[in-house]
């Protein structure tokens, strides 16, 4: 039988940076990753906004961080399943593909990940993220897909950034987003939006991607040329394990305060996989280093409690 203080489910930079500061208080703390650790980050090409580094590759940063944690004496296992779990009471256990294993306390940070655009085209120019990788296209033709907040918001961080000229496209006969950044949006020269149109076609040479446009109302068709692509037509955060178990928002996403705590004692939850406004890599460390310090005063209360 394995015995944890700390079971971390999730090797992103939220899990990653629980496990350093779980083994740090000299707690017992396992991270199981269902691949390999790094998470979303491990998609930034070049991350810029990470004190500390000018530039970095989000594959870089992560591994750093894996092999920070190592050294602590985390114990990391990846390409894990986990089959089942039991969250009630003092003792969790979960089961996964290699062996079960028992926790006085778990914290969540299973992360979520982008719905792809469904044309399977090799891009460094298709991106998820225009707080990540927006600058790289000042003064270029960027096309945005979705027309919810988050395309619609990271359109106009988009023109904020100076792109060049915008075309948004939304697959339904009209925009989603709340109505001040629609409006925003639409005053803008720059911008064209079309509604009832999707993406049914892409063609890559160097820089340049011809997107071919095809509108679901009367299966029209045209090609525009752009520099970027923005997708932006939903998110998954990675919860079903939890449905029933856990608290859960309409959208999926696991409901906790600023402690981190769930709706189950001895349960955290940590980064994007929580119900937030911002998600980013320094939100993910900040819910990560939360929810360990919570888990060790946990385990510590518990601890008095049956002197
Ligand atoms: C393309 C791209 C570029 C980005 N660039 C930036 C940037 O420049 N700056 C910035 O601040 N933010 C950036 N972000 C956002 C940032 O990467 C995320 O906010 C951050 O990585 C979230 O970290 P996380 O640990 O919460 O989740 P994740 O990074 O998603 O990690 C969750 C991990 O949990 C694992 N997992 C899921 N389910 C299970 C399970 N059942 N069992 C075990 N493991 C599981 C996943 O495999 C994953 O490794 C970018 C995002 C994308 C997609």
């Amino acid at each position: 039988m394995e015995q944890y203080d700390i079971v971390i489910l999730g090797g992103g930079i939220a899990g990653l940076t629980a496990a350093v500061y779980g083994v740090r208080a000299g707690l017992k703390t396992l991270v199981l990753e269902k691949n390999t650790c790094g998470g979303l980050a491990n998609w930034a090409i070049e991350i810029e906004n990470f004190p500390s580094h000018e530039k970095i590759g989000g594959q870089d940063l992560m591994t750093r961080i894996k092999s920070q944690a190592l050294n602590l004496g985390v114990e990391i296992r990846e390409i894990i399943e986990v089959e089942g779990i039991q969250l009630e009471g003092r003792s969790k256990e979960i089961k996964t593909d290699d062996g079960i294993f028992y926790s006085k306390t778990i914290i969540v940070a299973s992360g979520r990940e982008p719905i792809p655009l469904s044309i399977m085209v090799d891009s460094d120019h298709i991106h998820y993220c225009a707080i990540c990788d927006g600058t790289a296209y000042r003064g270029k033709d960027v096309l945005v897909v979705g027309g919810g907040n988050s395309g619609v918001c990271d359109a106009l961080y988009l023109l904020n950034q100076g792109v060049g000229g915008i075309t948004l496209i939304e697959q339904m006969d009209r925009l989603f987003a709340a109505k001040v950044s629609q409006e925003a949006l639409l005053a803008r020269p720059e911008v064209n939006v079309m509604t009832s149109t999707e993406v049914c076609g892409l063609t890559v040479d160097g820089d340049s991607h011809r997107v071919t446009l095809r509108n679901t109302q009367t299966a029209a068709r045209q090609e525009i040329e752009v520099r970027g692509i923005f997708v932006y037509i939903g998110q998954v955060p990675h919860t079903s394990l939890f449905k029933g178990i856990l608290e859960l928002d309409e959208q999926g996403y696991i409901q906790a305060d600023e402690t981190m705590h769930t709706n189950l004692e001895g349960v955290f939850v940590a980064g994007d996989v929580r119900r937030k406004k911002y998600r980013q890599l320094t939100t993910a460390m900040n819910d990560g280093t939360i929810a360990a310090l919570e888990a060790e005063e946990y385990i510590h209360k518990n601890a008095r409690m049956t002197k």
